[in-house]
């Protein structure tokens, strides 16, 4: 029997008979990765050199038993998160599965809030949004894997809080995951990008297994789909439009009751009641904010999504899903969220309408800055 081979950027085994299924190479790239030493599946492949995405999906009981496995080990858990997407990025019912192991918080693209904002503020900040999902980290690091920022720190609290055990690395997909494990092989081999990462959602296919000095894991998991997370209503393009790559410089809007906030043709904010107040918005830089007049915003959205307001582009208009609208109330200073969008601070009671595609979670937090 041949050797089982397996991709080198997402770990999947390699095949070369499906065409459609996962890990399946070409017989002619294969001979040529060999030669090479770098075999990679066509998906990665495509990845890498086009930014091009094939359609392969994982399914949940792929993600259960992942779980599970994580769970029974005796590893430390090391939980990314995306600071600037906090609830769509926790993963759902992570706690059920983990119950009393030891887990360790990254808060990855710290490089994206503003950089006013503390340290010390943030983690302390992750750390009451964990406790409210159930999740009690040993400890809460920060770090910008893209910008190399903090890689030393992630792998000293690894070393210190893992005891000789494995170490599983988990999260959703798009928190920046793999740009971390190779942030940290790159800081501890000088072997650069080695596992696939890209901007777009569940890239990371197959449990990756890097040996640690003293005979123990680190295992890369594959990410695990967040459905309320906007990146998936959005094609790679547009995506990157609003999915911010810098630091966000907050834009702040005097808003009078009765006046409405588009997001692009994405998500639209309603300042239903309440005294005038400055409302900050966190989003991309290059989001386009319309402000205009709540009486006849129903209308304008209908005439002008796709064009004025977009994205979604007008080709894109028949699949993207309705906005739906959450009527919250302010009673203290709160971040209204658009899951995987931005959120818009407020900071004096009042009543506002939030809207979004259905299915992206919208929702209300105490306030991040
Ligand atoms: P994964 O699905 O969790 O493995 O995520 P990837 O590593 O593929 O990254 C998803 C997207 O987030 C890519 O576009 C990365 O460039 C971006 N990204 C990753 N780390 C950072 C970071 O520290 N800061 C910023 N701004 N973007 C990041």
């Amino acid at each position: 029997m041949a050797e089982e081979l397996h991709c080198i950027g997402c770990g999947v085994l390699i095949q070369t008979k499906d065409k459609d299924g996962l890990g399946y190479t070409p017989k002619a790239a294969l001979e040529k990765g060999l030669e090479t030493g770098d075999v990679y599946c066509q998906r990665c492949f495509r990845l890498r050199h086009y930014n091009d995405i094939a359609d392969v999906s994982l399914t949940d009981e792929d993600f259960l038993r992942l779980l599970h496995e994580v769970g029974e080990s005796q590893a430390l858990i090391v939980h990314v998160v995306d600071i600037f997407d906090f609830n769509g990025s926790v993963i759902p019912n992570l706690p059920r599965f983990v119950a009393g192991q030891d887990i360790l918080l990254v808060g990855n693209k710290k490089d994206i809030l503003p950089k006013s904002v503390k340290d010390a503020k943030i983690k302390h900040w992750l750390l009451e949004r964990a406790k409210e999902e159930g999740l009690h980290p040993l400890d809460v690091v920060l770090t910008s894997a893209k910008n190399r920022q903090s890689i030393k720190e992630v792998i000293e609290a690894i070393d210190h809080y893992r005891k000789g055990r494995d170490v599983y690395i988990v999260g959703v997909t798009n928190v920046g995951k793999s740009t971390l494990i190779n942030a940290i092989i790159q800081e501890v081999t000088g072997t650069k990008d080695v596992i696939t990462t890209s901007r777009f959602p569940g890239t990371t296919l197959d449990k990756i297994e890097i040996p640690l000095d003293d005979g123990s894991y680190l295992y890369d998991t594959p990410g695990i789909i967040h459905r309320h997370q906007m990146a998936h209503y959005l094609e790679a393009k547009d995506l990157r439009l609003v999915s911010p790559q810098k630091e966000i410089k907050p834009k702040t809007y005097q808003l009078n009751s009765d006046q409405t906030l588009f997001l692009a043709g994405l998500a639209r904010f309603d300042y239903i009641e309440g005294e005038k107040q400055g409302m900050t918005g966190y989003f991309e830089n290059g989001l386009l904010i319309h402000r205009t007049k709540l009486e006849g915003a129903d209308a304008f959205y209908d005439k002008h999504k796709g064009d004025l307001l977009s994205p979604p582009r007008a080709n894109q208009l028949a699949d993207f899903p309705p906005l739906v609208r959450h009527e919250l109330t302010i009673t203290a200073k709160s971040d209204v969220v658009f899951s995987g969008l931005g959120w818009i601070r407020v900071a004096k009671p009042g009543k506002i309408a939030a809207w979004a595609p259905a299915g992206v979670g919208v929702l209300l937090r105490e306030a991040i800055i």
